[in-house]
């Protein structure tokens, strides 16, 4: 048991969210079969429906009508929702990434060797 175990709250769970949707974009095929790029766009519309932040899901399938998913290649995908990512980061007023480094940032780890 862990008693002192409590429910996430919105950056909790918005932190662990981004953590793992921006690794599993990161290791998605380079070159998805036709039914890997269909099912990742069916579970990114999915994901918008269920998310556990209610005002956040809202403003995130808006978004998500105006950019769908671009689920043809890994890189695409990567980049896609690291503007996804950006476009809340603006709304909140956290600073821009740099979408160019997110493959470093969630998948290869930073050049000067500081994640080995
Ligand atoms: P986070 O924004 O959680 O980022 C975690 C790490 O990701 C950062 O430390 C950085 O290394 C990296 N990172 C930052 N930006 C990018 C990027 N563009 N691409 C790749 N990596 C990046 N909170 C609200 O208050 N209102 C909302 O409407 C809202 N909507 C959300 C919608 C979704 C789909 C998700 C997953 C979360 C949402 N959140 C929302 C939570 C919010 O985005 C943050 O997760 C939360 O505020 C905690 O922020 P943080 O500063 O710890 O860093």
């Amino acid at each position: 048991q862990h008693p002192k175990d409590c429910p996430l709250d919105k950056d909790e769970i918005g932190r662990s969210t981004w953590g793992f949707l921006h690794s599993m974009a990161s290791y998605f095929p380079e070159k998805p079969t036709k039914k890997q790029s269909e099912d990742m766009a069916r579970f990114f519309n999915i994901f918008a429906q269920f998310y556990p932040c209610e005002p956040c899901a809202i403003d995130f399938q808006e978004d998500m009508k105006r950019h769908p998913p671009r689920t043809h290649n890994g890189t695409a995908l990567a980049k896609w929702l690291c503007e996804r990512h950006n476009t809340v980061n603006l709304k909140l007023g956290k600073p821009v990434f740099d979408c160019n480094m997110v493959h470093e940032r969630w998948r290869d780890g930073w050049k000067d060797g500081s994640c080995d």
